[in-house]
């Protein structure tokens, strides 16, 4: 266990290691359906053995050891289907910056300026990751001639909240030999001012990496720095997660499986990016998986493309262009693209997932692939993570599709980054943003999910700022973000559950059913009841994780 979170972990309780032990007198939420509430279950060898309805209590053996819930509120372990541990672990270095703490230039440079690496040399990196400049008074992204007010002799970088798109300063510029001369990377842009110099800001992955590449690796610390998330995910009553592009770290399915020994405890379905193996890959041929790698409580669930980049950026690709303009965003995988790594995921038995915001992104996926047979058995073959613009139409297209597809939204991004999509959507397409609502009840494999920490906002993989955000359909400010599309509690609690779990490889989580792992969280409050405006106040209490308690608050 790293110690880090050793202080603050309990010591771990393990329910019937040898017999079976009984949790009663609960307001136990099954994840079976909305209104499935029981009042007690058994736990043997790590699994549930019993769910108990009020009546049967009297049929606990009387030898069996018994916790006494004591009336509280016990959900599924919760799962994030779409977030970024290997991400996270790469940002331990970096300091937060996102709204509402950050709100203006001046207050990020604040920050950057605290940072421990200011002043400790060149090879020292100052670095952040968050900033929101709609939340800015002048709405302007900042420049490396900004940042240079941070540092001018050594790199300092800047994060944006959604993760496409950094800024840095004219050292880490110079570092990189980013010039005037130098053309955009495939699927990535250098923005230039009217001279054809840069201007700090780098958009995509591929534009990024010719920065991060120069930054020293981080060596052997990956593996110890997932671990330290552990604490983490058990506190915020995660007990699945899948990571969205691995390929954060080197190594990703050995270096995960390495932080498992050290202490991270949740199942983890990682997907690497697809440009990150056929980059890595000996003449283009991305190796095969073993049956090792699509085993176990770590394992590789599929691989993940970047169809188009955020709106918050004007960058996701619309079928419509951006109000007062002629452009429709930018895309990123091009069709060859796709159909190789799809033809790979077929072959491997995994997923693909297509991260696509836009309508024309999310059309480009149904449109080439709606007609092929799917070729994974009881999850989707193919994920639509995010799906931010979906019309009705396009729901009609996915249900009549004969490929099996997922959909993966989220509320926190509409919640957190409202002025953005007030800015950069027609009322048409605002309408049709994030319909919860229209995917909750009419596509089977759905899902709401985080993408922390590439979400505008602090604390973004809170699963209950997520469900009041799902319920309430207001954004941060409290402005109406479709209360059409407005979901319930138990519903959302549902999309973090059982229908989480069914559209990934998450095995035997997600409802609170004999056979399924003993992973569960008690809360502080219940949340089925609470006015709506205190929602997001759940804390979790204690998170079991396979019979034992891992978290206790
Ligand atoms: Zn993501």
């Amino acid at each position: 266990m790293n110690d880090r979170t050793q202080p603050h972990m309990a010591a771990p309780d393990t329910a019937a290691q040898t017999g079976e032990s009984y949790f009663v007198n609960g307001k136990i939420f099954t994840g079976e359906s909305e209104k499935h509430f029981v009042s007690g279950f058994g736990v043997c060898e790590g699994r549930f053995s019993r769910v108990l309805e009020d009546s049967e209590i009297n049929s606990i053996p009387s030898d069996a050891e018994v916790v006494d819930l004591q009336g509280r509120t016990v959900v599924p372990g919760m799962l994030d289907i779409h977030t970024h541990p290997a991400f996270m672990a790469s940002l331990t270095d970096s300091l937060e910056i996102f709204p509402p703490r950050v709100t203006s230039l001046d207050k990020m440079l604040d920050v950057l300026r605290s940072h421990p690496s200011l002043g400790a040399g060149s090879e020292a990196w100052v670095m952040a990751h968050g900033f929101d400049e709609s939340k800015f008074s002048d709405g302007r992204k900042p420049s490396a001639q900004d940042l240079d007010r941070v540092a001018a002799n050594q790199p300092v970088v800047a994060r944006r909240c959604d993760g496409h798109t950094m800024v840095v300063n004219s050292f880490a510029l110079e570092l990189a030999e980013i010039t005037a001369a130098t053309p955009d990377p495939e699927g990535g842009r250098i923005e230039r001012d009217d001279n054809g110099a840069p201007t700090g800001v780098l958009v995509e992955t591929s534009a990024m990496n010719l920065v991060e590449k120069q930054r020293p690796s981080n060596g052997d610390r990956s593996a110890e720095q997932l671990a330290g998330l552990d604490e983490h995910f058990l506190s915020h009553g995660l007990v699945g997660v899948n990571d969205l592009y691995a390929s954060f770290i080197d190594d990703p399915l050995p270096t995960f499986r390495r932080a498992g020994e050290q202490g991270f405890s949740p199942q983890a379905v990682i997907y690497p990016g697809w440009d990150a193996l056929v980059d890595s890959a000996e003449a283009g041929i991305v190796p095969d998986l073993s049956d090792d790698d699509r085993a176990g409580r770590i394992k590789i669930g599929g691989v993940k493309l970047f169809m188009d980049g955020a709106f918050s950026d004007r960058n996701a690709w619309n079928e419509d262009p951006y109000p007062g303009t002629c452009s429709h965003g930018g895309r990123v995988a091009t069709d060859d693209d796709m159909r190789s790594a799809v033809a790979w995921a077929r072959r491997n038995g995994v997923q693909v997932a297509f991260h696509a915001m836009g309508d024309r992104a999310l059309n480009q996926v149904l449109t080439l692939f709606g007609e092929d047979e799917p070729w994974m058995g009881d999850v989707p073959s193919i994920r639509l993570d995010h799906a931010s613009l979906f019309t009705p139409e396009m729901i009609d297209n996915l249900l009549r599709a004969r490929m099996s597809f997922g959909v993966i939204s989220h509320t926190i991004f509409f919640f957190a980054e409202y002025e953005a999509y007030a800015n950069n959507l027609s009322d048409t397409q605002f309408d049709n943003a994030y319909p919860i609502r229209s995917f909750y009840e009419r596509v089977p494999h759905t899902a709401l999910a985080s993408d922390s920490p590439a979400t505008a906002w602090a604390d973004a993989d809170n699963v209950f700022t997520s469900i009041r955000a799902a319920v309430e359909r207001r954004s941060h400010d409290g402005s109406d973000i479709g209360q059409n599309q407005a979901i319930s509690v138990a519903q959302a609690m549902l999309l973090y559950t059982a229908r989480a779990a069914e559209v990934t490889c998450l095995e035997g989580l997600g409802r609170i059913r004999p056979g399924f792992e003993a992973s569960f969280v008690v809360l502080d409050r219940d949340l089925f009841t609470l006015p709506i405006e205190q929602l997001d106040a759940v804390q979790v209490s204690q998170t079991w994780l396979a019979g034992t308690k891992r978290y206790e608050a």
